[in-house]
C-alpha cells in the first residue's frame, strides 16, 4: 500500500532527522506499518515535514505540504512519532486534513518507541538538542567587542 509520512520540521531542520527509524520499520512491517501486511506491506511514496509554525492564524499551512503526498497517490498518511509527541497543533492539523482529504486514511505514529525509559531519554535528548544555541554572528560581535564602539555616548 502506498503511504506518506508527515514529520515535525524541528526534527528534520534542527535535529537532522533522516527518518531512519520510520523507513526501517516500514520495510520490516513493524510498528504502525504492521497494519499493511495484508496489502503487501507499506510502500513509502514520500516523507515531508510540516510547513513550520502556523501561528494561531493559519493551521491550514499544513495543506501546502500534505498536498504533495496526496498528489503522489498515497492511500494513507502517517503522522510521524515526532509530530505525535511534540506538536501542539496536531489535533487541529488532523481535523483540517481529514476534512480536506476524506479519501485518505490518517494514522497516528510510525515506528515503535521502545520502553518508557527509552522514550523519556529520547525526548530529553531532543529537548536538549533543540535548546542548543548555534554559533552565530552574535558570537563574532561579542568576540570582537564591536557593539556600539562608534557610539560617542558610550
Ligand atoms: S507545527 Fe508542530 S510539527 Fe510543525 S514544527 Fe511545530 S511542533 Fe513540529
Amino acid at each position: 500500500m502506498r503511504i506518506g509520512i508527515i514529520t515535525c520540521r524541528n526534527m528534520t531542520d534542527d535535529m537532522g532527522c533522516s527518518s531512519l527509524m520510520c523507513l526501517d520499520e516500514s520495510r520490516a512491517g513493524k510498528g504502525e506499518f504492521a497494519r499493511y501486511a495484508e496489502y503487501g506491506g507499506a510502500q513509502i511514496a514520500g516523507i515531508i515535514s510540516c510547513a513550520g509554525c502556523p501561528t494561531v492564524l493559519a493551521p491550514e499551512k499544513i495543506l501546502r505540504r500534505v498536498r504533495t503526498l496526496v498528489a503522489s497517490g498515497v492511500e494513507a498518511i502517517h503522522f510521524g512519532n515526532c509530530m505525535e509527541k511534540l506538536c501542539p497543533f496536531k489535533k487541529k492539523y488532523e481535523s483540517i486534513l481529514r476534512t480536506e482529504f476524506p479519501h485518505i486514511q490518517f494514522v497516528h505514529g510510525t515506528h515503535e518507541m521502545g520502553t518508557d525509559d527509552q522514550e523519556e531519554a529520547l525526548l530529553h535528548f531532543v529537548g536538549e538538542g533543540l535548546r542548543q544555541q548555534p554559533v552565530s554572528m552574535a558570537d563574532l560581535i561579542i568576540h570582537l567587542g564591536k557593539a556600539g564602539e562608534d557610539d560617542p555616548g558610550r
